[in-house]
């Protein structure tokens, strides 16, 4: 590759802060609420124009379940439950009975962050990329980091938006940014795993609510004519609107969107799928001359991507077994979920059970181990997956860039569990900067303390 040599600039300092988020995604949002709520001056940069990450940008608008299995014992709460219930009064959000988990109104809920950032003093940096970090106080490089030792930690973010190139020096960092930007770039150690779940993309549709079995037969008919595979496809309303629906269309298959080309070739074979997919259902649909495109996301639906290598990493069978961790600062229900690189879906519950969706779209019940009346309820999601394996001290990392073996990620992934996770990486990232601790020595148990004092449930 042919190359140019970048010349070297004096970069402005834009800001002094505590706490630096990377990433304005739920984990990121939480997690600079909650060091803003312990009394440090927190800035968040995000690249988009708004907060939310996947769960605004990529129109995913179902929160999965805040109870244990038997949906008796309430395992969730915080600021999830304080953002649900927010959208519940302003009529954006229904509780759907038969699936388990609540919709919400993913706009609405792009006005709920941004007041929750505004109440909270958070310093917002939107359409702000986070292009690299610097160590101590040169760039960051391999023989930097070498030469680093134990205690040296980030002391600031070069990022670049409307103003040019600036630097956010900062005293720590949470690497929110769902693709282990931060941590990538002063070379903390990542990893990708080999069946990196796929990218969707998922429209809001008019005129095709309730006629899902009748669209999955028109698409096994003629989706051939379209280019167009049997594929799994899930769909839920969007409150308040009667006639709206978030439609999952299908996988963006083939591609590893970490890569930029792959990223920008997912982008428009997504959006190629939804015009098929309008194009089959104005043709074959009764009542498809109706159907309408209400809005693509504004970016693909990345589900995952890098990985940091923590001082834990979540086990499948912690997962799947409900392994009480004593640095727990999450709790979980929502079931193994391996949304596989050939289109099928594997889903692996606490009580043995499972779900399989077939290459053909075709959904199967089974088991994957024996039934068992002492099955547990939920899972725990520990502190260590959060804190980096390496000598760069001032750094946690949340979201979908958790420690996490491929099952137990399929499941740590979804909001409710991210939101948890970004809530105790500010709580934590408080106490480090207040008690001067590197990542790895903050106090689990005061963490978990100033947590369930915010209102978490620590069990
Ligand atoms: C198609 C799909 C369907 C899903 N379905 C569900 C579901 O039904 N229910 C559920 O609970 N979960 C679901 N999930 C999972 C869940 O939505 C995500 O795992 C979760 O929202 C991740 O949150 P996050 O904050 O870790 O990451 P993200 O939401 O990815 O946030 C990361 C943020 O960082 C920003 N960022 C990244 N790089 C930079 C940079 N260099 N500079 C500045 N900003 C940057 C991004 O713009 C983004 O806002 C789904 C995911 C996908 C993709």
């Amino acid at each position: 590759m042919e190359t140019v040599v970048e010349p070297e600039r004096r970069l402005p300092i834009i800001s002094t802060v505590d706490v630096c988020v990377v990433g304005g995604g739920m984990a990121g949002v939480f997690a600079a609420v909650r060091a803003s709520q312990l009394g440090m001056k927190v800035a968040i940069i995000e690249k988009n124009d708004f907060f939310g990450g996947i769960a605004t940008a990529g129109n995913v608008n179902a929160w999965f379940s805040m109870y244990d299995t038997t949906g008796k014992k309430k395992i969730v709460s915080g600021l999830t439950e304080e953002v649900l219930e927010e959208l519940k009064a302003r009529g954006a959000a229904q509780y759907q009975q038969s699936a388990g988990f609540t919709t919400v109104n993913t706009e609405e809920l792009k006005l709920v962050l941004d007041n929750l950032i505004k109440k909270n003093k958070i310093e917002a940096h939107l359409g702000t990329r986070f292009c690299t970090a610097f160590v101590g106080d040169s760039a960051a490089s391999s023989a930097v980091v070498e030469f680093a030792g134990v205690n040296t930690g980030v002391s600031c973010a070069v990022v670049e938006n409307a103003d040019g190139r600036g630097v956010i020096k900062a005293k720590f960092f949470v690497d929110a940014s769902g693709d282990a930007a931060l941590c990538r770039r002063v070379l903390l150690s990542y990893y990708k795993v080999a069946n990196m779940q796929p990218p969707t993309i998922c429209g809001v549709f008019a005129g095709i609510d309730g006629k899902n079995a009748e669209i999955a037969k028109i698409v096994a008919e003629h989706g051939e004519e379209f280019g167009m595979k049997p594929v799994w496809r899930g769909d839920n309303a969007v409150p308040g609107f009667a006639k709206l629906t978030v439609h999952n269309e299908g996988h963006v298959m083939g591609y590893d969107v970490s890569f930029a080309a792959q990223h920008t070739a997912a982008e428009l074979d997504g959006r190629e799928m939804i015009d098929n997919y309008l194009k089959i259902l104005r043709k074959y649909l009764k009542g498809g001359d109706k159907v309408q495109l209400v809005s693509l996301p504004a970016s693909i639906g990345v589900r995952e991507t890098f990985h940091v290598k923590s001082l834990h990493r979540v086990k499948d069978r912690e997962i799947l077994g409900g392994t009480k961790f004593k640095d727990a600062i999450a709790n979980g229900s929502y079931p193994v979920d391996v949304h596989n690189p050939d289109g099928s879906v594997t889903i692996k519950r606490l009580d043995g059970t499972t779900g399989t969706i077939g290459t053909d779209g075709v959904y199967t019940e089974g088991r994957w181990k024996d039934e068992d009346k002492n099955a547990p309820t939920y899972y725990q999601i520990p502190f260590r997956c959060l804190v980096p394996d390496h000598k760069i001290c001032n750094i946690l990392s949340v979201g979908r860039c958790i420690d996490a073996e491929e099952e137990a990620f399929s499941a740590m992934r979804v909001m409710v569990n991210a939101n948890q996770v970004g809530e105790a990486a500010g709580v934590a990232a408080a106490i480090a900067v207040k008690g001067g601790y590197i990542a790895r020595d903050i106090p689990v148990a005061e963490v978990r303390e100033r947590l369930a004092g915010l209102g978490a449930i620590i069990l």
